[in-house]
């Protein structure tokens, strides 16, 4: 988990209204050169969205991965967005919670906590789901990784490897195995890292017993699963 560096300092504004200044600033500042007219008809196709009255339907309680139990996290934990129109997916981070798995929860929709992943997973491979992949979740400690990545929670702590069981080990690589598919990067250590992996990350997590070479073999199993699964939809 992270506290609340990477999401940028003053109040929020809704809808991300912080990053609409920022690009709005941008395309000022580019439009003198190259021409506003077509900037700002990229610019509109990209926002049409956020316009009032306008946007993509969220239905409660849907969720991404087949099988995982909405629990939304607080909507201060969190930015909206539109992945992967707007930012391209290619990264999953691992994290573990350094607490139980009600507890993960309960901070998630904690408002000043100011951060929440995507998915948190528990001991016995449950799986929920608190944050929409098409938004933009504080869990990484670092801006840009917060918009490319997908954000994975497991229950436990990080000096107890018996914490991270078969079960849960299974669990989680079906889900990041089927990310990888969804966004379509291969599942190695390049596109698959720990938060502290994450350039400038003062986290730790998940740590020295993380059992990287296991759950690697069994994401690639899973991934295999997940290849001839869509193939035998395409075959029907
Ligand atoms: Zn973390």
């Amino acid at each position: 988990m992270e506290g609340t560096s990477g999401r940028g300092h003053g109040p929020r504004l809704p809808d991300g209204g912080g990053r609409l200044g920022r690009r709005a600033l941008l395309v000022g500042g580019a439009a003198a050169a190259v021409g506003a007219g077509v900037l700002a008809r990229d610019e509109l196709r990209h926002l049409w969205w956020r316009a009032p009255g306008v946007e993509r339907s969220r239905v409660e309680g849907a969720v991404d991965q087949p099988g995982a139990e909405w629990v939304a996290a607080s909507e201060a934990n969190w930015r909206r967005a539109d992945r992967p129109g707007d930012y391209g997916v290619d990264r999953v981070v691992i994290h573990v919670v350094q607490g139980s798995y009600p507890v993960a929860l309960k901070v998630f929709k904690d408002p000043a906590h100011g951060a929440a992943a995507h998915y948190v997973v528990r001991g016995d491979g449950h799986i929920a789901q608190t944050i929409r992949e098409l938004d933009v979740a504080f869990h990484a400690g670092n801006r840009s990784f917060n918009e490319r990545s997908i954000g994975i929670e497991h229950e436990g702590w990080i000096d107890r490897p018996q914490d991270f069981s078969d079960a849960m080990l299974r669990a989680s690589a079906r889900l990041t195995a089927s990310i990888c598919a969804r966004y379509d990067f291969p599942p190695d250590r390049e596109h698959i890292i720990g938060h502290v992996e994450v350039p400038g990350a003062d986290h730790i997590d998940p740590g020295r017993s993380w059992p990287w070479e296991k759950y690697m073999r069994m994401v690639r199993q899973a991934r295999t699963e997940v290849e001839g699964t869509k193939a035998a939809a395409r075959r029907v």
